[in-house]
């Protein structure tokens, strides 16, 4: 009886022992190689390169890492690490290698054109002849340490301060980014739609309130990150804006106030004329970087065709850059800058889109009342403001001379009139340029 239950227990142990080995067996000999992923490889290589790549082994741990990069039969070394055995079961004990190697490519010996990244990765198991697992990556990869050449198509640029320009230029090769910088200001590029690839055109504008500048600046990086700057020579004419003095009567002051403090409770418990001044100092900065920011998301493509069109049988009762002085009583207390033209016909004259655009924006905007917004494509834009209709809706097509609402005298406005004004990338500019065929000939049509 004794000896059948030993031969019995005998036989159990045995089996999970071998169970057991088979088991660690399974472990020493697994067949999986460590996995390797790229984390940073760019579509081509500048100067500057920051390698990265994680390494990751599931069962024996790492045993050595190789990076290095191949050019012309020569290499170029980025990381060796050899790992040591910790214990027979778990190799190493190190699963997880995150590497990162910032890398001057220039520095490193390499040259523009094509070369290889080698990265070999070795786990502990039990692998052709003791070696381990083995993982291989040869990933091609393309160097280039020119900067693009800019070659500009426009002619020399003439302009007019707080207006608009168009400058066109090509590039030796596909970029990732650019801009044209005109005083602090940048402006988007899209590409050149009259000419071939890496063909590209930017409508900038001379803000208002800053200084002329003499030259704009053309600047591109390429895919790898090298970047070119050029200089750009710009005859910039100025302009003389109207200064006006406005005389505020406490009638046009409780007028004013009393409008804007039904839709701006906030204003309770100031007298009309800190009302005025609050309008000015607040609620007008609010409301043009409400108008300025839309102007900042543009359609790629130029949507507008010829002139643009104002309010038909208008005068003008305000230009732009008019600088208004206020009085009450003997003492100056406010300015503003007058950044639109108010156009007046008769009351709730119909107004028509002054070009084909895309409705960004419908509705109420502070001082400028119910208020229209279309995009015209390439950061120009139009708005239409203190109506006392809309008719549109936001995302609605429209083709020029479409009614968009009706003039009025809502937000900041005594008589009907439209305030209209145009916007380009982030700036207000004068309209006054977009009106006129023959500006538009010479400064964008002829300059593409
Ligand atoms: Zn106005």
């Amino acid at each position: 009886m004794l000896t059948k239950s030993l031969i019995y227990t005998f036989f159990l142990s045995l089996i999970v022992v071998i169970g057991f080995i088979v088991y660690e067996m399974f472990f020493f000999f697994e067949g999986n190689t460590p996995e390797i992923k790229i984390t940073n490889l760019p579509e081509s290589i500048g100067e500057k390169y920051n390698f990265s790549c994680a390494v990751n082994e599931k069962e024996t741990g790492l045993k050595k890492i190789s990076i290095k990069i191949r050019q012309h039969e020569k290499d170029f070394p980025l990381f060796e690490k050899a790992y040591q055995r910790k214990s027979w079961r778990k190799g190493s004990d190190i699963y997880d290698e995150n590497i990162n190697i910032p890398l001057s490519i220039k520095e490193a010996g390499l040259k523009d054109g094509n070369a290889t990244l080698l990265i070999k990765a070795w786990d502990f198991a039990w692998k052709n002849n003791g070696n381990g697992n083995l993982n291989e990556i040869n990933q091609k990869i393309s160097i280039d340490l020119m900067p693009p050449r800019i070659s500009p198509n426009s002619k020399p640029l003439y302009l007019w301060q707080a207006g608009s320009g168009l400058i066109s230029f090509e590039v030796s090769e596909p970029i990732k980014s650019g801009s044209v910088k005109s005083g602090d200001s940048l402006f988007a590029l899209y590409p050149n739609p009259q000419k071939g690839k890496n063909n590209y055109i930017s409508l900038f504008a001379l803000p208002i309130g800053e200084p002329v500048p003499q030259e704009i600046f053309i600047e591109v990086e390429d895919k790898a990150g090298n970047k070119t700057t050029i200089p750009h020579r710009v005859f910039i004419k100025r302009r003389n804006f109207k200064k006006d003095i406005i005389n505020l009567s406490e009638n046009l002051l409780n007028t004013l106030s009393s409008k804007l403090y039904i839709k701006h409770p906030e204003l309770k418990g100031s007298t009309p004329l800190e009302i005025f001044q609050k309008i000015n100092s607040e609620l007008r900065p609010q409301n043009d970087n409400a108008l300025l920011t839309l102007s900042k998301n543009s359609s790629k493509e130029i949507l507008w065709q010829d002139k643009f069109i104002l309010l038909p049988n208008s005068s003008y009762k305000a230009l732009f850059g008019d600088q208004r002085t206020y009085i009450y009583g003997k003492d100056k207390v406010d300015y503003t800058l007058h950044l639109g033209i108010d156009l007046a016909s008769n009351q709730n004259a119909p107004v028509p889109a002054a070009n084909n655009g895309i409705v960004v924006f419908t509705g109420y905007l502070g001082i400028y009342g119910e208020t229209v917004v279309l995009d015209h494509g390439m950061g120009l834009f139009s708005s239409y403001s203190h109506l006392s209709s809309i008719k549109v809706n936001k995302g609605d097509r429209l083709k020029k001379g479409d009614i968009l609402g009706n003039t009025g005298t809502t937000g900041l406005a005594v008589g009907d009139h439209l305030h209209f004004a145009m916007m380009l990338n982030g700036h207000f500019v004068t309209p006054m340029e977009w009106i006129d065929e023959k500006w538009i000939k010479d400064h964008i049509t002829t300059q593409m």
